[in-house]
Formats: C-alpha cells, sequence, structure tokens
C-alpha cells in the first residue's frame, strides 16, 4: 500500500502554508522522493532511499543540497540513489558540488542514476517523458505486487493487502499528454499539475503547463478513483477556481492538505472484488481542503 505526502502544493511562487511542489511516497519497504524544496525534514525523518528530481527548473531541484547536507549531520550511513533524466547528471552534480557535500567527513555514499525503470523497496517506478519546455520525466510508481493470495477463506489481512495493488501516476510539469501509455493503466490515483484556468490556455501551453480542465481529462481518460491538483499557483482563491474548473470535469479531484498523509488503494481501489471484504476503510480517505 503507497502512502502519499505532499511537501508542498504550488508552482513556482509559495504561499506561507505551501511550498514547491514535492512528493513523499512510502511502500510497503521503502521511501523516496520526488523533486527537493520545501518541508526537507519529512524526507530526512523518512529515510528514504532515493531521490527522483524531475527536471531544472529551480522549484523542483533547488533542496537537493540541503537534503544532503541535512542527511548528513543526522548521521545518515547507507547510500543514497538520486534518480534524474539523462541529461540532468551534470546540473544535480552541480549543485553537490557548490557545497562540496562530496567531501564532508563520513558523507554516505551518493550515487546519481539515469534508469528509466527501477525498483526501491516493494516498489517499481516507470519514469516517462512529459510534454514540459525542458525535458522532464513523470512517475508510476506501484506497490505490492510481491505476495500471493491463495483461494480460501484462511487468508489473513495481512496476505490480502500484500495482493492488493497500489498505484499512482505524477505527470508533473507536463502540457496535457495526448497518449495514455499502457503502463499507466490500472492507477487509483493521478497526481496532475493545474498551473491555470483553461481561459488562459495559450499562456499555459507556451510555458509547457496545463489547466485544471486538462487534469479532469486525463483523470477522466486514465479511469482512476482520485484526482489531486498540485504545481498550483499562489493564492486560496486562485486555488479554488481551479479546483472548481477540474471537479465539473472530474468529480474525485482535489487539493491535497501539506503534510497530510493519502493511502494509495485500499476500499476504494481496485481490487478484487472477492477481497473487498477484508479491506478496512481507514485507507483512501484523503485530507482536503477547500
Ligand atoms: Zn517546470
Amino acid at each position: 500500500m503507497l502512502k502519499l505526502i505532499f511537501l508542498g502544493v504550488n508552482g513556482s511562487l509559495q504561499d506561507t502554508d505551501s511550498g514547491n511542489t514535492s512528493l513523499l511516497v512510502t511502500g510497503k519497504e521503502g521511501s523516496l522522493a520526488v523533486d527537493l524544496s520545501c518541508n526537507l525534514a519529512a524526507v530526512v525523518n523518512a529515510g528514504v532511499d532515493a531521490v527522483i528530481l524531475t527536471h531544472e527548473h529551480i522549484d523542483h531541484v533547488y533542496g537537493l543540497p540541503s537534503l544532503l547536507h541535512q542527511m548528513w549531520i543526522a548521521g545518515r550511513g547507507k547510500a543514497l540513489n538520486i534518480y534524474v533524466p539523462q541529461g540532468l547528471e551534470q546540473l544535480a552534480d552541480g549543485l553537490i558540488h557548490l557545497f562540496g557535500l562530496r567531501e564532508k567527513k563520513n558523507m554516505f555514499e551518493i550515487r546519481l542514476r539515469t534508469e528509466p525503470v527501477f525498483c526501491v523497496g516493494t516498489m517499481k517506478v516507470t519514469t516517462f517523458p512529459t510534454d514540459h519546455t525542458e525535458m522532464s520525466i513523470g512517475v508510476v510508481i506501484e506497490d505490492g505486487m510481491e505476495g500471493s493470495m491463495g483461494d480460501g477463506m484462511e487468508d489473513t489481512i495481512e496476505d490480502v493487502m500484500k495482493d492488493v495493488r497500489s498505484k499512482l501516476v505524477y505527470t508533473c510539469d507536463t502540457r496535457p499528454l495526448r497518449d495514455i501509455p499502457s503502463f499507466m493503466e490500472g492507477a487509483q490515483v493521478l497526481i496532475h499539475e493545474a498551473s491555470g484556468l483553461s481561459k488562459e490556455e495559450e499562456a499555459l501551453l507556451r510555458k509547457g503547463h496545463s489547466s485544471g480542465a486538462d487534469a479532469g481529462k486525463m483523470a477522466r481518460e486514465l479511469g482512476v478513483d482520485k484526482l489531486y491538483l498540485c504545481h498550483l499557483p499562489k493564492g486560496e482563491e486562485a486555488k479554488s477556481q481551479i479546483l472548481r474548473e477540474a471537479k465539473k470535469v472530474f468529480g474525485e479531484s482535489f487539493i491535497p492538505e501539506v503534510l497530510g498523509e493519502i493511502a494509495v488503494g485500499g476500499r476504494e481501489g481496485r481490487v478484487r472484488t472477492n477481497l473487498q471484504r477484508f479491506v478496512t476503510n481507514t485507507d483512501n480517505d484523503a485530507i482536503v481542503k477547500g
């Protein structure tokens, strides 16, 4: 079962109660962060196994040196894998080099990696190119794929939960994607940017972004249970307008609460129907505002 925490939901401009969009995702085993900016304490405390940097824009990467520095001070020993799209290694390495982080005494091993598909604990991560102004990647994260389910009633809840596939898609910064690749299918949750309203479409497309309606359309096409909007503009009113626009297209649209925990899958997830009786209703209830 994936647990998802938004460390921030804003685009480039922060609010006092929300920094730039970045995620902390925890699987049955293992955890990872997608982009690094605000609320790094949560990433340090989780002891993440990996970090993914999606593209070179400052609001997605500026937290990297501070994260490494905090992990080092906190006494981290295990290596950290930093996954970047091909071509971003130099920028990531430059941020590390700028502060002499590799030279710190007893610094843990920092590994820059560019594999497009990889595993973190029990999670499988598949990256894909988005349609932004710069080369950028989105991620599909799946958990709970190991473990098998028997036929009888003697199966324990633990066994059942192992078999519930938990899957999310995060399309990062992007114009509306034209095609939905098959590896995105079956996700319970879509995380999609909504940088403005559809009346601003021309400017949004020029800047490589999507509207609330675009996000709603993608959620509908993908057939997810819930859509979480992110990369939102500054201010409550602007956010509310975008949420309203998304909800007109896809009712189960939400603006996530920063640092609230969201369970992906579970009760409303796509479990086999004969397993429903085992699944509690404590999961999958997103904490939302607005
Ligand atoms: Zn960007």
